[in-house]
């Protein structure tokens, strides 16, 4: 027997949680069909216990500074399974409760793989399923490239699964997931190279960005390779691992390569012709501004629609359709400017708007940029002086902030606010009226000259 819903969202992560749970609130009868783990990449191999790792990795930092603070502590020895075993029991914690959640919510979960009968029917082990409307949000998962011997790599998929801290570590990309990797395996003790293709991290980031991390993660330890492509890896008699490069250097005695070179939308399982779903020429799913495919009543949300790949602006998309399509809001949807985002390096970035090569390209000399460069007051006494950098990107003669950038210990918690004000408009003087919160870091994005 066929059921039928009101909504049906295929993947059960950030994306297809949310929508459905909003839905339901508006009392729609939801189904969410899911694979794998319930919480999709974000709970399960993605931001969640990236964020835990990055926590033991900024522990290990404090524990370095900790002497120059007056702490004589010993030897320090750091137990990666221990933090394994309590990063995967709070993962499957948030796994258990979104079990829960559903079936508290009078939400269906359907197990299984989804794919596309015709507009309106879903396939799932054998079993139809019919709703008014479908909305896909299968998320992505991690390129590997066909470079011969790739398969001796892993991915970030791989790196969450590792039983123990690697002692040398190629980390291969300059996104996100390379810095970020990268910076918590050599906090953590691995020594570690990144090979980048080109010759900068964080390509479409700001500058002053990208810059600054790349002086603070050499100072850190790590070796950072410009213009180094793969061209082929192979394992050595002793088990270790050995990359050639195209521009003839040979890199030798890794024990784990790590891909982080981007992800691919998972459409293929999907059969999307059959429901007449357009895919761009890589395979994401393109909307219009309410998140509508080319195709009546069925929508795409996530990663799969290939912009801004951050978990909460797949729980935003997903939010605001359900309000449009059960909460009688009709224009509502999400604008994808302003987003802001962090990078969990370390240190770590904050950044929102526009980046000042962007703002230049699009207002010319109308541009003004504030800029600053610091030792935060926690580095006065450490031996290792991280700098803090800041940039504030404004435009016209009110000196509307169009981009706030910053690096540096708690940048992660500092740019939610500013990002409100830049959202609503705000101008360097309206900064420049708000009373400063001393002694901070954060104080200086109000006192800028
Ligand atoms: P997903 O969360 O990937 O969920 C999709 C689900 O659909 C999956 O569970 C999958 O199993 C299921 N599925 C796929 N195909 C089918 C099918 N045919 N039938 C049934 N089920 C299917 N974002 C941040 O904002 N902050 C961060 O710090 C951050 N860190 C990250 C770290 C890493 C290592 C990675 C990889 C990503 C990170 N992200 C972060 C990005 C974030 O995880 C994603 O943007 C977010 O999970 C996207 O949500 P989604 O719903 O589109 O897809
Ligand atoms: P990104 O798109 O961020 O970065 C991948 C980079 O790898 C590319 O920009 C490219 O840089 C480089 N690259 C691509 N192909 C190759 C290749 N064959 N060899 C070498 N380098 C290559 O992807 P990630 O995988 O890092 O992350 C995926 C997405 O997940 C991110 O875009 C982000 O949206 C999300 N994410 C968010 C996080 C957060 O919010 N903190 C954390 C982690 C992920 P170039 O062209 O300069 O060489």
């Amino acid at each position: 027997m066929t059921r039928h819903y009101d909504l049906i969202a295929i993947g059960g992560g950030s994306g297809g949680l949310s929508v459905a749970e909003r839905a339901a609130r508006y009392g729609a009868k939801c189904a969410v069909v899911e694979s794998g783990r319930l919480g999709g990449t974000c709970v399960n191999v993605g931001c969640v216990p990236k964020k835990v790792v990055w926590f033991g990795a900024s522990i290990a930092h404090t524990l370095e500074d900790a002497a120059h603070y007056g702490f004589r502590l010993g030897e320090t020895r750091f137990d990666w399974s221990a933090l394994k075993a309590s990063r995967d029991a709070y993962v499957q914690g948030i796994n258990d409760w979104y079990h829960t959640y559903l079936s508290d919510s009078d939400i269906d979960e359907v197990v299984g793989t989804a794919r596309f009968v015709d507009t309106g029917t879903i396939e799932v082990e054998g079993q139809r399923f019919t709703a008014d409307h479908i909305v896909i949000a299968p998320g992505g998962a991690p390129l590997v490239p066909d470079t011969p011997g790739a398969e001796l790599g892993i991915t970030s998929d791989g790196f969450f699964a590792l039983e123990r801290l690697p002692r040398r570590v190629a980390v291969v990309g300059s996104g996100y997931i390379a810095v970020e990797l990268a910076g918590m395996l050599n906090a953590l003790g691995s020594d570690v190279t990144m090979l980048l293709r080109r010759e900068h991290l964080l390509r479409n980031f700001d500058a002053m960005l990208r810059e600054n991390l790349t002086e603070e993660m050499f100072g850190d330890g790590i070796d950072i390779l410009a213009r180094t492509q793969v061209r082929e890896i192979a394992r050595e008699a002793d088990g270790s691992l050995c990359i050639e490069c195209e521009n003839g250097q040979r890199l030798e005695g890794f024990d784990e390569l790590i891909w982080a070179i981007g992800r691919y939308p998972l459409t293929q399982a999907l059969d999307l012709a059959a429901a007449g779903v357009n895919t761009d020429e890589q395979g994401y799913i393109p909307t219009d501004k309410f998140q509508q495919t080319n195709v009546d009543k069925v929508y795409a949300i996530g990663d799969v629609t290939g912009r801004a790949q951050l978990t909460p602006v797949a729980i935003a998309a997903g939010r605001r359709l359900a309000d449009r399509l059960f909460g009688g809001m009709q224009d509502r949807h999400l604008s994808y400017e302003n987003i802001p985002t962090v990078v969990f390096s370390h240190p770590p970035i904050g950044t929102v708007g526009l980046t000042e090569s962007i703002a230049r390209d699009r207002h010319g000399d109308s541009v003004k940029v504030y800029q600053t460069r610091f030792t935060a007051m926690y580095n006065a006494l450490t031996e290792r002086k991280q700098k803090t950098a800041m940039k504030l990107v404004t435009v016209g003669a009110r000196e509307k902030v169009v981009g706030c950038h910053v690096i540096g210990p708690g940048a992660d918690e500092m740019l939610q606010g500013f990002a409100v004000a830049i959202r609503m408009g705000a101008s360097k003087q309206d900064l420049d009226d708000t009373v400063a919160i001393h002694p901070t870091s954060a104080e200086e994005l109000v006192t800028m000259r």
